[in-house]
């Protein structure tokens, strides 16, 4: 593993950030932390919105025919401000800027949640739709408005937090 750094979740914003790189085999692959609130500042993602989230944009990078075979994982992190995406390689927050902008513009086209049914999901009736295309709206206007700006592109770094019995700590 490459060590990876810790993040002062105090000076977050939301933003398109690397939380960590990993070797895999020959290869790479980094974890994003898509981030659509301010921990601690901000209300959480309502979490029928992250649930109808999580499927439409998952369902979105997995059939994109330029990125499908990059994607290895999306999904929400527990403290419900925001997502986790893995992607094969190394690439800089910028170069998949175009790719985050687009899978949320896709919540806003969406007519219905793929898989939003008991066949499908593991808890069917916990979506909305609505909501989820509001918070994809305000988050294409956020990014549009700061794409030329680094700090939604660099987190905040600080030490790794040890715990009472000694492990470093990880939240993912
Ligand atoms: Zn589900």
């Amino acid at each position: 593993m490459i060590p990876s750094f810790s993040v002062d979740h105090r000076a977050i914003v939301p933003g398109i950030f690397i939380s960590r790189v990993d070797e895999v085999g020959n290869g790479m692959v980094t974890t994003y932390d898509i981030r659509l609130r301010r921990p601690n500042i901000e209300p959480a993602i309502d979490v029928g919105a992250m649930h109808s989230l999580e499927h439409i944009i998952a369902t979105f990078l997995r059939n994109d025919p330029d990125w499908k075979d990059e994607v290895i994982y999306w999904g929400p992190m527990g403290c419900l401000t925001g997502f986790y995406l893995l992607l094969k390689g190394n690439r800089s927050p910028q170069e998949i800027y175009d790719l985050i902008l687009r899978a949320f513009k896709a919540v806003g086209d969406a007519q219905s949640v793929p898989g939003a049914t008991a066949k499908n999901c593991g808890f069917y009736l916990m979506h909305n739709l609505d909501m989820a295309k509001w918070y994809a709206a305000e988050f294409v206007d956020y990014l549009t408005s700061n794409s030329e700006n680094p700090v939604i592109f660099e987190y905040p770094k600080t030490e790794r937090l040890i715990t009472d019995d000694g492990q470093q700590f990880y939240d993912s």
